[in-house]
């Protein structure tokens, strides 16, 4: 049975039609679902029994379960149990500008970032739009709070879960319902380039974050498999497409990996590789994990590589860490086994 919040706005409108209803059903409904926060048909007042009967024969309403949760200064991890008994986990996190959500897309990844502890799970599945969605849903209700930024950037590539990633945003994004705004949802992908120019056409609104972590196809060959496939050249020629489309800032992440890309002639290419590109750069202190070899670069290197990167005009920060000590860190989700 389809879950009831996998079903953006619009489609919901055609499926009260669809039953001979009216559409603004679909109004009520989402009221409920996602401004009262009510689930519960039966105490639904404005929608009629045979309304009530049909959605219950045709949707599920029940939720994906929290099984537990971990807490460190300003970022609080969860672990779900999906009704398939698969697991995966969001990261929520206190900034100084709101609480972002972190949430995952994919029971495991085959993208096979050999630096990345996530993938180290070969894809299992893609995750439904309500499973995406119910990661939200429950952690606002668990700490009672609103969530004012959304990021895709957990376990899973989300252009390789494209439909169902998309009707997330629209359905987190409905003014009839959640009303998150666009700019406040950041989707972030190791380069997948079709992903890359459906969702320029799709969603011009929401930004794009690309997992780069190297200035050349050379070094990126050695740790990001996707590379191969689409080589640098596209992927820029690509990222240089999309800016002119959606007159957006692009990121570009970056992870520091001690002797592998943190050189300064890399810092050099980096920046001649992005001269002139609307972008800024995050550069991300690499998360060690027992199971992989790779060493986060020395705090001097990092901040030697910021100094290139600035002067040469380059917008660029050092992201903040978070979730060290609870592995929710980047690149840590779903690394141990409970
Ligand atoms: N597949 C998408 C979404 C995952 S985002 C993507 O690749 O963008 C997760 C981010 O964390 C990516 O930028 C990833 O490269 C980065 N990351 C992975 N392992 C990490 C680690 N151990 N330390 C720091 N960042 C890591």
């Amino acid at each position: 049975m389809k879950s009831i919040f996998s079903v953006p706005y619009e489609k919901l409108e055609t499926y009260f039609l669809s039953i001979g209803d009216k559409k603004f059903r679909a109004t009520q409904l989402y009221d409920f679902l996602y401004k009262k926060r009510v689930y519960n048909l039966d105490i639904m007042n404005n929608i009629p029994n045979t309304t009530k009967e049909k959605l219950k024969e045709e949707f599920d309403f029940s939720f994906i379960k929290i099984l537990k949760k971990q807490e460190d200064t300003d970022v609080k991890k969860y672990l779900f149990e999906l009704k398939d008994g698969n697991r995966i986990e969001s990261v929520l996190m206190y900034h100084n500008y709101g609480i972002s959500l972190c949430v995952s897309s994919q029971v495991g990844c085959n993208m096979g970032c050999a630096f990345c502890e996530s993938g180290r799970l070969k894809k299992v599945r893609n995750l439904e739009a309500n499973e995406i969605v119910e990661q939200l849903l429950l952690i606002e209700e668990d700490l009672k709070l609103r969530i004012t930024h959304v990021v895709v950037m957990g376990i899973g590539e989300p252009f390789d879960n494209y439909d169902n990633v998309m009707d997330f945003i629209r359905i987190i994004t409905s003014n009839k319902g959640i009303d998150l705004g666009s700019r406040h949802i950041t989707v972030s992908t190791c380069g997948v380039v079709p992903g890359i120019i459906k969702f320029m056409n799709d969603f011009n609104q929401v930004n794009l974050a690309i997992s780069l972590h190297a200035p050349n196809d050379k070094i990126r060959n050695q740790i990001m498999p996707i590379s191969k496939a689409y080589k640098l050249d596209e992927l820029m020629d690509t990222i240089k497409l999309y800016i002119k489309k959606t007159n957006r800032r692009v990121t570009f992440e970056y992870i520091m990996l001690d002797g592998i890309n943190d050189s300064l002639e890399c810092a050099k290419e980096l920046a001649t590789l992005l001269k002139g590109i609307n972008c800024y750069v995050n550069l991300i202190p690499y998360n060690e994990t027992e199971n992989i070899q790779f060493k986060r670069s020395k705090k001097v290197q990092i901040l030697a590589f910021y100094d290139i990167l600035k002067k040469s005009n380059i917008a660029v920060t050092i992201r903040r860490e978070f979730g060290g000590n609870v592995d929710a860190a980047c690149g840590q989700l779903r690394a141990k086994s409970y």
